[in-house]
């Protein structure tokens, strides 16, 4: 397994230890700390990239099969992914990750 994993990045850090969602050879998924609605999970490959231009297509392709099967195991028909990449971006954490953020029918129609 290609990984590369950073001892001082907080992701890297839950990779060894978090409670996991679902785990494959190249990603991992956990629930968002700070959940913008209920079912909140973030994916990421295990691989150490801090933007998606850095991490190879076969991490990349994988994390997205991770948050589609969080997706369908959510049983939400609607959700959002959402991927930030550098601090204008958004981006807090720097270690790729993707949102997968269900949304509720009774949701903010605005959001
Ligand atoms: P970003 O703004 O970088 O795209 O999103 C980073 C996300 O990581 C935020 O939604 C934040 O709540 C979440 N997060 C930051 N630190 C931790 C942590 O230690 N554990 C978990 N589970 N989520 C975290
Ligand atoms: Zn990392």
């Amino acid at each position: 397994l290609a990984r590369r994993l950073i001892s001082d990045c907080i992701f890297c850090k839950i990779i060894r230890g978090a409670y996991k969602l679902i785990e494959s050879e190249f990603s991992f998924s956990f629930l968002d700390i700070g959940p913008i609605a209920k079912g909140h999970a973030l994916v990421i490959p295990k691989y150490h990239g801090e933007k998606l231009h850095d991490v190879p297509d076969t991490h990349l392709a994988d994390s997205m099969s991770i948050a589609k099967k969080i997706a369908v195991a959510s049983g939400f028909e609607n959700y959002n992914i959402l991927q930030n990449n550098g601090k204008i971006a958004h981006q807090i954490v720097p270690h790729v990750h993707f949102h997968v953020i269900p949304k509720p029918e009774d949701s903010d129609k605005s959001g």
